[in-house]
């Protein structure tokens, strides 16, 4: 039997999230899930839970003020499995796994990331979570893990979106091989982990759709997963229409800017020419005088 997180809804005022900022999500995400570790061994040494004075409020607290502008995460996982929620996964995308630095495009999920460079790279997935913890002594424990799981498990049903690794499941060392190496796993653990992750995911998922009681939700969840997909394919009609817009906008400039160029050419020509003239209107001036000089010598001397 799968173990429900609690989950606390206690949102965020940090206002860094949303492609562009504070929007709707554009594009249909393909990506289930992204794992990370909030990397802070301070946090993670503290009490467990969610509630004032443990870790993860502390982690939640930090990250959702007002004057925090750097990244943001959907949900995060405290060290006992329960979860604090800043935004709605489905309405908006977070900004935790933007930087792709020597990407892991071997996965497929990444290969088609890297491929659409139009699009920030977290607007492909569909939830972040950060999970209190600090990589070498304060690894996820079973309780983040069986979270996890059974988060992306309840997502893989309201999404149609199968659970595999490197196609819907990642990590954020997929995104950044270089400063994010240990984001959420360290190397030697990560594949033997996010397996055993999908795995339990998967039974998860198959527990929920035969649990009686959960038939008529999944039901409920999948009239909400219609209405999601419907509302984004308008979403992504619109996104499109704005993006040709776009694009003329750009030819347009470039046009105008290269037409500038033009008649700043013409304009440095016509300088060239102008002092050429008076150059050569002055030497024949020169020339003249010069000669009109020599022929009074000539005539004073006859
Ligand atoms: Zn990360």
């Amino acid at each position: 039997m799968y173990k429900e997180p609690k989950i606390a809804k206690l949102g965020t005022q940090n206002t860094s999230y949303g492609y562009p900022q504070g929007q709707k999500r554009r594009i249909r995400p393909s990506v289930l899930m992204v794992v990370h570790i909030t990397g802070n061994p301070d946090t993670a040494a503290m009490p467990e839970g969610i509630t004032p004075g443990t870790g993860t409020y502390q982690e939640w607290k930090y990250v959702s003020s007002a004057n925090y502008k750097q990244n943001s995460a959907h949900m995060f996982v405290a060290r006992d499995g329960n979860v604090i929620e800043l935004f709605d996964a489905y309405d908006y995308a977070a900004w935790n796994n933007g930087d792709l630095k020597e990407p892991e495009t071997s996965w497929p999920a990444i290969k088609r990331i890297v491929s659409q460079p139009q699009n920030n790279p977290n607007e492909f997935c569909l939830r972040e979570v950060e999970c209190t913890g600090s990589t070498g002594n304060y690894e996820l424990t079973a309780e983040q893990m069986e979270t996890v799981a059974w988060i992306s498990a309840k997502d893989s049903i309201q999404t149609g979106f199968p659970i595999i690794r490197g196609d819907t499941v990642l990590t954020h060392a997929d995104f950044n091989s270089v400063d994010r190496a240990n984001c959420a796993f360290k190397a030697s653990t990560r594949e033997a982990r996010l397996a055993r992750l999908c795995g339990r995911a998967a039974e998860i998922r198959q527990q929920l759709l035969d649990d009686q009681s959960y038939a008529a939700h999944a039901k409920e969840l999948a009239a909400q997963a219609e209405a999601f997909n419907t509302k984004l394919a308008e979403l992504t009609q619109d996104y499109e229409q704005k993006l040709a817009l776009g694009v003329a906008a750009l030819t347009a400039e470039k046009i105008a800017h290269e037409s500038d160029v033009t008649r700043l050419e013409i304009e440095k020509l016509q300088a060239i020419k102008s002092t050429t003239t008076s150059i050569k209107d002055r030497v024949r001036a020169n020339v003249l005088s010069e000669a009109s000089e020599k022929a009074d010598v000539y005539l004073e001397g006859i």
